[in-house]
């Protein structure tokens, strides 16, 4: 693995971006399991560069592919409802302008 990922080479995706739309979107709900759908295994290999909102349960994080630096904003959404819960999770590939604008939040404070 690369200290310093360097993605000089936009038009062509690395092995775990190419498992990657720009949006990626999934869906879960307690109890209707059959109906529910999860971001590619891909997803799973990006890592977490910031984590914006630690302590909820709705996260956003911004996540970089190890492989080519791609930036890719995480999201989730977490609904109580009695008969259930749902769970709604957004993954978007970010531009460098994008991503820079991430990276510049200042942290929140524990
Ligand atoms: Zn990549």
């Amino acid at each position: 693995m690369s200290d310093s990922p360097k993605n000089n080479s936009p038009g062509k995706q690395c092995n775990i971006c190419s498992g990657l739309s720009e949006q990626e979107y999934a869906y879960q709900k307690y109890g209707w399991e059959q109906d529910n759908s999860y971001l590619p295994v891909a997803a799973s290999s990006l890592i977490i560069v910031r984590d914006f909102q630690p302590y909820s349960s709705r996260k956003l994080q911004l996540r970089q592919c190890p492989e080519c630096g791609v930036y890719y904003l995480y999201r989730s959404d977490y609904e109580y409802l009695v008969n259930g819960s749902e769970d709604e999770e957004f993954l978007t590939r970010l531009n460098e302008e994008q991503a820079a604008e991430y990276l510049n939040r200042p942290m929140p404070e524990s």
